[in-house]
This record gives structure tokens, C-alpha cells and sequence, in this order.
């Protein structure tokens, strides 16, 4: 059967959404050079390169820092996979749905979860999670989320790792929606175990999950009584291609020219300066939420927890959130988030990320939903 399918352009949108965010055209140039071996000399300078970027932007001197070669999911396996063995208990805090993520991950690694309950649109309360604690004091692991993508709830990375340490856990962060966006210090909040994506606040392209693990950490994976089960997020195999003093040796073909993309992305990030950026993202989420209260609109969290990067807003009464959308999309190219779980219907999840963190967007968007809303 002769095949007529053509080369596929994408229609021209702006991301405003929960991530993927518009991308920088620099980065996507960088994606197009040409490819080289990944054991190449100067594939192995960049990865070095590479390391020194991404400790910049977690802030961290951890050695073990590293770009996992698959989405934000696979970083949050690669934390879980390494860190749980069967029969530890870990004390998980769920205030949305990445929370419940982490809780499958510890049930999959036959790990026991226990977990701190907390309300969706609310950070992770630390009193509770010190009485949890308390009451478990055979936990090994603490894991929670800083940037709740879901309810655009920002939690405590400092104060809860305290509690964690203080009860001789190690923490498992997910930062996936916060690397780029919003403070985020490793070294000095103490965190042993954190990851990332490209997609949101980078604005790189999807598909890389930038991780980091302390020295505590590391010695934790490094007496483990049984081996990883997953072949391809053991690090004890991967630290041999990216770690510390690695002899580079193949573990696995990494995709050589999404990390072009994520190199730029990260020149760009040390361009600007790291609190430059969260400034910055504070700076247009100020401008949005003026813009969106005129319009008589609130936003689900309250302004001491709010994350400037995903804005969750509160569909007014008698609203069709999901028509909505549809004309955003349709008359203005414009793509913003729906809820998730328990929110669906009831929040629209607007995306300041990285490069489209600007003032063009906040007024494109202001414009287009008064325009839709009337
Ligand atoms: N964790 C959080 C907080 C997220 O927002 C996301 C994605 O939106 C993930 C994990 C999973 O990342 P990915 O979709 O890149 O696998």
C-alpha cells in the first residue's frame, strides 16, 4: 500500500499550561547540531559541562548530579528504586497527586508507606509530618513534593527535612515544577534526594530528568541489602557512565542531542543568574495575579504558599472550564492547564515557566480569558 503521510508541522500555540513550557529558540537550535558518539571526547567534556550546570541549579556541590536519560517520572523512580529496599517504611506526604505518585513508587519497591495527609491547594504541614514521625519510628525515608504541579502549592523543603533528619530519615524531594522556578538551595536545606524535569521551568524539551544525590544518600544505595531491581535506574550501573571519577564506560546509548538541549537551557539558566530567574518568575506571577483578581478571579492557594510558576485559579460558578479551554486553544493558540483528581472541573492551571515566564504571556492570557469569559 503506497504511504502518503507527510512530514508533521505542529500548529504554533503558547504554553501556558502545567508544562511542557515554549522552549527558547536557542535551545531547539542546539538540539539540531550535529550528533557525535556518546564515549566521544567532546561528548564526555560536555557531560562534564553538564554536571557543573546542573549543580548550579540545585545549588548543590553533590557529586552525584546527573541528567537521567527519561521524563520527570523516571527521576522520581530512580530516587525510589535506589533508595527503598523491601520492608522499609517511608513516610510519604501527599497534598496532590505526585504525593500519591511517590506512595505507588515505595508500594512497588516493597516498601511500607505511611502516609501524612494533607489538604490539596495546602503545602505539607511539618507538625504533622513530625507526628507521623513520631509514631513510626522505624521509618527509614521521608518523600515529599516542593512544587505541587496539581494545586500549585509550595511546601517547606528546609523546615520538613529538618524534621526528617531530625528523626534520622533521609528526604526524597520532588522539585519537577520548582528546579528554575522558585528558591531551591540543596546543599543548605540539607536534602539527600531530589529530581527534576526539563519541560517545565528549563523550558527544554521533555524527556530528561535531572537528579541529584548527597553524600548520605549515596552511601545508603552503597549498602543496600538487595540489588536494585530496575536494570537501567541502578545507579551503581550508571554512576560508571556519569559518576563521580567514571570511566565514561557504556551503560546506556544517552540521547545524545536532548542533552544539547539540556546544556543550553542550563547556559541560558547560569546567563540569567539562578535567583534572577526565580525573581523574575515572581515579578510576572505578581502582574498575572493582579490581572486575574481585576477580572474577579481567585487563586486556590494562599499568597504565602503560592507557586509564582503554576498559578491554579478557581473556575467561577456556572463556567464550562473545559469550553474554556477549548476557545483559548481554538481563538488564541493559547493552551493553559484543567485540574487533576479532586480539582477537575473546579481549577484552571496557568503555567509561568521558564521562557514563557514573560510579560507578553501574562498579557496574552489576561486579554484572551477576559475575551472568553464575557
Ligand atoms: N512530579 C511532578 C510534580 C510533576 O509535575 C510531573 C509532571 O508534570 C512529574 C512528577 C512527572 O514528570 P514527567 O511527566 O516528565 O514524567
Amino acid at each position: 500500500m503506497p504511504m502518503t503521510i507527510q512530514s508533521f508541522h505542529p500548529p504554533v500555540r503558547t504554553l501556558m499550561g502545567p508544562g511542557p513550557s515554549d522552549i527558547n529558540p536557542r535551545v531547539l537550535a542546539a538540539m539540531s547540531r550535529p550528533i557525535i558518539g556518546h564515549l566521544d571526547p567532546a561528548f564526555v567534556g560536555m557531560m562534564d559541562q553538564m554536571k557543573d550546570l546542573l549543580q548550579y541549579a540545585f545549588q548543590t556541590c553533590n557529586a552525584l548530579t546527573l541528567p537521567v536519560s527519561a521524563p520527570g517520572s523516571a527521576g522520581m523512580e530512580t530516587c525510589f528504586v535506589n533508595l527503598v529496599e523491601p520492608g522499609d517504611t517511608v513516610v510519604v506526604c501527599i497534598n496532590g497527586v505526585f504525593g500519591m505518585r511517590m506512595k505507588e513508587n515505595v508500594e512497588r519497591c516493597g516498601g511500607t508507606p505511611v502516609v501524612v495527609e494533607c489538604d490539596w491547594g495546602r503545602p505539607v504541614d511539618p507538625q504533622q509530618l513530625e507526628d507521623t514521625l513520631k509514631a513510626h519510628p522505624e521509618a527509614r525515608l521521608v518523600a515529599f513534593v516542593h512544587a505541587e504541579t496539581s494545586t500549585g502549592a509550595c511546601s517547606d523543603v528546609k523546615t520538613l527535612t529538618q524534621v526528617a533528619h531530625a528523626h534520622d530519615c533521609l528526604v526524597i524531594v520532588d522539585t519537577v515544577t520548582g528546579l528554575g522556578g522558585c528558591e531551591l538551595r540543596v546543599d543548605d536545606w540539607g536534602v539527600d534526594a531530589i529530581y527534576s524535569g526539563t519541560q517545565k521551568c528549563l523550558s527544554c524539551t521533555p524527556g530528561l530528568a535531572p537528579v541529584s544525590f548527597s553524600e548520605a544518600a549515596v552511601a545508603r544505595i552503597k549498602a543496600r541489602k538487595h540489588p536494585v531491581q530496575s536494570w537501567f535506574m541502578d545507579l551503581n550501573l550508571v554512576m560508571g557512565y556519569w559518576g563521580p571519577n567514571a570511566k565514561r564506560a557504556y551503560h546506556h546509548t544517552a540521547p545524545i542531542n536532548a542533552l544539547y538541549a539540556l546544556h543550553e537551557a542550563l547556559v541560558l539558566l547560569q546567563e540569567e543568574g539562578l535567583e534572577n530567574a526565580w525573581a523574575r518568575h515572581r515579578h510576572h506571577h505578581e502582574a498575572l495575579k493582579a490581572g486575574l483578581e481585576a477580572m474577579g478571579l481567585n487563586l486556590l492557594v494562599d499568597e504565602a504558599h503560592r507557586l509564582p510558576q503554576l498559578n491554579a485559579v478557581k473556575v467561577p460558578d456556572g463556567v464550562d472550564e473545559a469550553r474554556v479551554r477549548g476557545l483559548l486553544l481554538e481563538r488564541y493558540g493559547l493552551e493553559i492547564g484543567a485540574g487533576l483528581g479532586p480539582l477537575a472541573g473546579k481549577i484552571w492551571r496557568i503555567g509561568l515557566m521558564g521562557f514563557g515566564c514573560n510579560r507578553k504571556n501574562v498579557q496574552l492570557c489576561l486579554h484572551a480569558l477576559e475575551a472568553v469569559l464575557l
